[in-house]
């Protein structure tokens, strides 16, 4: 986790102790600590909670605590949230709109646009309640006036989603400056999600030898 925090930091998608991560365990969960920039993170620092909100052994959890583990225990299917302030997935979030499907990638979210959230305080029951609504059915969100949200079966998947959000926001943000972009229909995008089941690399696959 610790990596994971220092690569967003490095990549550019946060800075100072702004964004956290989540990680799922058996029957509990481990959230960055509140307020440390991630070049001071250690294993050790992470803070492991019960999903009633109670700390497990020491330190003072991630402000977002309340989302991570709203998130993890809602969708069982999740492993990891990346929370980030990166440059443009908040500039689009300051103008609370969802993200339509301008590129057949917003597909990755797992829908025909990125929900983003209304604004609501952070660290608040209310603003997991809103992040939650705005990720039904999706991998990640907007969050109003604040930044973004990722998810994903493990922490590699949720730092690309991550990524992949940030990088979507910016060539949504570039399109905007020369024009009106065009979208996909809602059939194209059904086309996407449908395809989106077949692509990759075959799980378990022995792809020695192969293109
Ligand atoms: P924490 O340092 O408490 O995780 O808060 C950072 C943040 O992004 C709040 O939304
Ligand atoms: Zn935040």
């Amino acid at each position: 986790m610790a990596a994971g925090a220092c690569s967003l930091s490095a990549q550019g998608l946060n800075r100072g102790s702004s964004g956290n991560i989540g990680v799922r365990l058996a029957s509990s969960f481990l959230v960055t600590p509140s307020g440390v920039p991630a070049e001071e993170l250690s294993a050790d620092a992470m803070v492991e909670m019960d999903f009633s909100g109670a700390v497990i052994g020491a330190g003072r959890p991630s402000s977002e605590w309340r989302f991570h583990r709203d998130i993890l225990l809602a969708r069982p299917e999740i492993g990891a949230v990346v929370h980030t302030h990166s440059r443009y997935a908040t500039t689009l979030a300051c103008l609370q709109r969802d993200i339509p499907a301008f590129h057949y990638m917003i597909a990755v979210a797992g829908g025909d646009t990125i929900r983003c959230a209304p604004y609501a305080l952070f660290g608040t029951q209310e603003l997991s309640d809103l992040a939650l609504l705005a990720l039904q059915a999706r991998k990640a969100c907007l969050l109003g006036n604040h930044g973004m949200i990722a998810l994903g079966a493990d922490l590699p998947a949720a730092l690309a989603l991550a990524v992949e959000v940030e990088a979507l926001c910016a060539q949504y943000w570039s399109a905007l400056q020369i024009g009106e972009p065009h979208l996909l229909s809602s059939s194209q995008m059904r086309e996407v999600l449908e395809k989106f089941k077949g692509y990759g690399r075959q799980a378990g696959a022995d792809t020695k030898g192969r293109a």
